[in-house]
């Protein structure tokens, strides 16, 4: 088929449409998105809780909520990086800290996606972006959205690496370097 045999003309073309991820094996859509199911200092394996089974008497950890030892607050959300060619925007889904008092604000305002506050809240990120971060804390602002979608979160530091990704965008040889970091490959 010769579509097979088509000659790349950009990285970004690799990005289009269906592709066959030449490292895990699965297909992919478009520009994926990398995703961590907890919060790096999560101690346990992966088995996660309904989000409505949110206790603060220990661990505990659902899709969009984390509590480790009932004093510690994360939230699942999304940290977008342009990339240069693309409308879309590359989507890393990690966790940030929160304060017990804007924990509880999102909480109350998860299921109706309405929070009267607005934010951004002050976190902290929680997991690892290879290429991105080192070991250095990384202080962000947390945006809650409407409607159910998870929060943005923006590094507050306009001279970190990865500010400058969220503000200037990446290359797509760039976007496709972290991906492979993480055992995705458009096929050759
Ligand atoms: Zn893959």
């Amino acid at each position: 088929m010769s579509w097979f045999r088509r000659k790349r003309a950009s990285p970004l073309a690799s990005l289009a449409g269906e592709w066959r991820c030449a490292g895990c094996g699965e297909r992919h859509s478009g520009l994926m998105d990398l995703a961590a199911a907890a919060p790096d200092p999560w101690p346990h394996d992966g088995d996660r809780e309904p989000n409505g089974a949110i206790r603060f008497d220990g661990d505990f950890l659902s899709e969009d909520f984390c509590v480790l030892e009932g004093r510690y607050f994360f939230v699942r959300a999304v940290l977008e990086i342009p990339v240069h060619g693309l409308a879309e925007k590359f989507g890393f889904g990690c966790w940030s800290t929160l304060s017990r008092a804007n924990f509880d604000l999102y909480l109350a305002g998860f299921d109706d996606g309405r929070f009267p506050d607005g934010g951004p809240w002050s976190g902290w990120l929680s997991n690892r972006l290879e290429h991105f971060t080192d070991e250095e804390p990384l202080a962000l602002l947390v945006f809650p959205q409407p409607g159910r979608q998870r929060p943005t979160l923006l590094v507050q530091d306009d001279s970190h690496p990865l500010a400058i990704a969220q503000h200037e965008g990446v290359t797509a040889q760039r976007l496709l370097a972290l991906l492979h970091f993480y055992g995705h490959a458009p096929a050759a």
